[in-house]
């Protein structure tokens, strides 16, 4: 199923540790980079933390609206209308009157207060059947609960042990949030960029210092529409997209793109448009998550939104999108893109060595395919989240007109490249040595 996932056009893949344990983890992280390598592709691997969020324990309540509930840390007693959390050291935060979110909002409690036994009280508003495992979400409350969390930090450990490509961080509420996060990965020798998921209404506010002090961000829409009003979303996506971008960040979009083909094999004309409303926002990557992990037609909706995404690169009305960056590396980034764009060039060529260029160069959101000739596996695997990039494996040869050579062959093989056609290199001469970006070459391919 992975192979025919990274066939039909995935090019990373995400392992949510909200679910599974440590084993299934690194046996699934196993499993892709094993496909990757079968196919002779890259493919990016996120360690998706649950950081601080609630579940419901492992029982079914059948929730009746106008009800009184209890809820408590551990196991609850489904007979008795007391629900198991996994977290409880948030009541005291909470005011009465406060709202409750239950699966993703579709059930929802009201707050009354504390109970002398330390427990929570809370009326149901609106009732349902609450599945084992579901989310609970309140707006705006403090949950008390460390960043990273006590899990998060057993699973950073198995990170940095199984190698991933990227973290992404779920409910993050500021800058400091990301620092911290930092500082432990730091103390476990764990050097991978972390992206940060924008979820909650205190992410929203902070947004400008998290992009800053973070390596990505994710519109995480599934909790973000639960944690701010569902109408807001749209203009959210666009200001997340257009801060990252100007700040040179990764950004994915998330949750309910194809929703409808978790159960169908064709998506909804609404669906198809925010789809392609985001690639023609030059977001880098989209994201899949119920569809690909429990729907019917895994290898269709990837396909689907492969189509869609192309379709729309093919009608992007700028070819390059101009991004305030003053770093002198980045200007060079730029002007290698002008440079291939008006000379026609057919790709956009770099050889990365520490991965700083692929971020810059993808910034500009340039309507050239971008080639990243790597050295290093872990580059090679993590670019793939850039817009239009695509990473290269060469040798660590120093002579720059033979790893030049090697690279319009490795073009060629991809028949991306023919007699007569143009690249642009742009490279920090000596290759591999210890300089930046300070070369740009145009190579007419012979
Ligand atoms: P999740 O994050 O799937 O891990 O909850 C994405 C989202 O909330 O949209
Ligand atoms: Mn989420």
């Amino acid at each position: 199923m992975l192979e025919a996932a990274l066939r039909a056009g995935a090019d990373a893949v995400r392992i949510n540790f909200s679910h599974g344990d440590s084993a299934q983890h690194v046996r699934y992280l196993k499993l892709v980079r094993a496909a990757a390598a079968k196919l002779g592709r890259p493919c990016a691997v996120l360690a998706d933390l649950m950081g601080p969020k609630i579940r419901v324990d492992r029982a079914t309540y059948i929730l009746e609206p106008g009800k009184l509930v209890s809820l408590t840390k551990g196991r609850g007693v489904p007979e008795n209308n007391v629900i198991g959390l996994t977290h409880a050291g948030w009541f005291d935060n909470a005011k009465s009157g406060q709202r409750i979110l239950l699966d993703d909002g579709k059930l929802e409690l009201e707050f009354l207060g504390t109970l002398k036994n330390g427990n929570g009280r809370a009326k149901v508003v609106r009732g349902g059947t609450l599945k084992p495992g579901k989310s609970l979400n309140v707006p705006g409350v403090d949950l008390g609960l460390p960043m990273p969390t006590a899990k998060d930090r057993i699973d950073l450990k198995v990170i940095q042990k199984a190698g991933f490509d990227w973290i992404a961080a779920s409910f993050v509420s500021s800058a400091e949030d990301v620092r911290k996060l930092r500082a432990f990965c730091d103390r476990i020798h764990l050097t991978v960029p972390i992206i940060s998921k924008i979820e909650n209404a205190a992410a929203v506010e902070k947004l400008e210092e998290i992009v800053e002090a973070s390596d990505g961000v994710m519109v995480a829409r599934g909790d973000l529409g639960v944690e701010v009003e569902l109408e807001r979303i749209p203009t959210l996506q666009r200001n997340v997209i257009h801060a990252a971008r100007a700040a040179g960040k990764v950004t994915i979009v998330a949750t309910q793109m194809l929703e409808t083909m978790m159960e169908n094999p064709l998506p909804t004309r609404a669906e198809v448009t925010d789809v392609s409303t985001a690639a023609l926002s030059r977001v880098d990557s989209l994201m899949l998550s119920g569809e690909t992990a429990a729907g019917k037609y895994p290898v269709e909706t990837i396909a689907m939104m492969a189509r869609i995404i192309r379709m729309a690169e093919k009608n992007l009305e700028e070819d390059i999108v101009s991004v305030p960056h003053s770093d002198a590396m980045a200007l060079m980034c730029e002007a290698g893109l002008y440079l291939s764009l008006i000379a026609g060039a057919r790709a956009l060529i770099t050889i990365s060595t520490r991965g700083s260029t692929p971020r810059y160069l993808s910034s500009y959101r340039g309507n050239i395919p971008i080639v990243v000739a790597c050295t290093n596996e872990a580059i090679y695997h993590r670019s793939t989240l850039y817009y239009s990039m695509n990473p290269m494996r060469i040798e660590p040869v120093r002579e720059t007109e033979t790893v030049f050579r090697k690279i319009e062959k490795g073009l060629r093989n991809w028949k991306l490249v023919n007699r007569g056609d143009v690249l642009v290199f742009v490279f920090g001469y000596p290759i591999h040595g210890k300089h930046r970006t300070n070369t740009i070459r145009r190579w007419d391919v012979e």
